[in-house]
């Protein structure tokens, strides 16, 4: 790997004090050196960022200002594409621990990101939330806590994220349907009775419905590592701030392996939805049947934008477990063992207190 980089977007970010490498400060608009306790301001993190038009990129991708090249490293193993600041020690694939190779690292060109979300706490703290997440799980191995859960494991990832904005204009057809009531007798003889039961009239319904779609997000990154979980994917994006390479300092950045194109598409069929919801709106009665959408997007623009997560693999009984913590919110998840001799226990514990129970309830009569 060149391990002098000339590209503005890897420049070294080194301290003027003492020359040794500064790392984003997690919560702040700073990059601090932990040695000297230097600071410097990223200055470009209040201003507002940049929407780009999005045809011109579907177009001609590659050839235009916003495309930055980098320096990337692939797993094999499970195909995430990472994007190692300099100096980054450990050279290990985030998702699935397997080590990377550093002379495989090749120059990649990227969209440049418009926006991030910074993380707002440090490695430290992740740690200590997994800690207190396995002091709390039910059924777990008595020695998972003393497992080896070396702070170091656990890395902080900006995950590659769409979002796209347009305005949006449809022509619905379909129809409204309004609930009635009717009384029917039924039964007979003794058994006979009224009963009331729902009907609906449908009536014909046409009509335009339009609306700004704003900040429609797509996942960008596909590898089979082990996909972020749903429950941890929800982050604050009021907070996103102007992209700046000193953000990613002293964290692993992965590069988007889906397509602006085909994060499009997927951006397009979540319109599709909204359009249908808005014509369900638009249509109004008690329900609704929708069998024609004719949508048009205009006005599309894009971001890439990058997201924090922190990754950590544990190795349990032979066993490889993963734990994700949103960056930005604390939320975790993640895969756990289970103890079978604590269920096993619990499960015989339970059918000795019916075993006794049964055993008197019979004696008694
Ligand atoms: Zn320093
Ligand atoms: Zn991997």
């Amino acid at each position: 790997m060149n391990t002098e980089p000339q590209l503005k977007s890897e420049r070294k970010k080194s301290c003027i004090n003492c020359g040794a490498e500064l790392t984003y400060a997690p919560g702040t608009d700073l990059i601090t050196c932990d040695y000297c306790g230097h600071k410097e301001v990223i200055e470009s993190a209040g201003q507002p960022f940049q929407e780009l038009e999005l045809n011109q990129y579907l177009q001609q991708m590659g050839a235009q200002s916003h495309a930055m090249e980098i320096t990337m490293l692939h797993c094999d193993n499970c195909g995430a594409n990472q994007h190692i600041e300099e100096n980054y020690k450990s050279l290990h694939c985030v998702y699935c621990t397997m080590p990377l190779i550093v002379e495989d690292a090749y120059k990649d060109e990227w969209i440049l990101p418009g926006a991030v979300v910074p993380f707002s706490f440090d490695q430290a703290k992740a740690h200590q939330i997994f800690k207190k997440w396995v002091a709390g799980l039910w059924w777990a191995p008595n020695n998972l806590q003393r497992a080896s859960l070396s702070a170091e494991n656990t890395k902080g990832l900006y995950i590659p994220y769409w979002t796209f904005d347009a305005q949006l204009d449809a022509d619905y057809r379909g129809e409204r349907g309004e609930h009635y009531y009717v009384t029917k007798t039924v039964g007979s003889g003794k058994n006979r009775r009224t009963v009331r039961e729902r009907r609906t009239r449908w009536y014909p319904a046409h009509g335009k419905v339009d609306g700004f779609v704003d900040d429609t997000l797509v996942g960008a990154s596909q590898q089979n590592g082990g996909k972020i979980p749903v429950k941890i994917a929800h982050w604050n994006l009021k907070e996103l701030k102007t992209f700046d390479t000193r953000f990613l300092a002293g964290y692993v950045t992965e590069k988007y392996t889906i397509p602006l194109k085909d994060g499009h598409l997927m951006a397009v069929d979540q319109a599709r939805q909204i359009a249908a919801s808005w014509a369900r709106r638009d249509i109004g009665g008690d329900t609704q049947r929708v069998h024609h959408i004719d949508m048009r997007l205009s006005e599309e623009t894009f971001k890439h934008i990058l997201l924090p997560v922190y990754i950590s693999s544990y190795k349990f009984n032979g066993k490889r477990y993963n734990f994700y913590v949103n960056g930005q919110t604390g939320t975790i998840h993640g895969s756990r063992p289970y103890s079978f001799w604590k269920i096993f226990l619990a499960i015989l514990g339970v059918l000795i207190v019916l075993g006794i129970l049964v055993y008197f309830y019979n004696s008694t009569y």
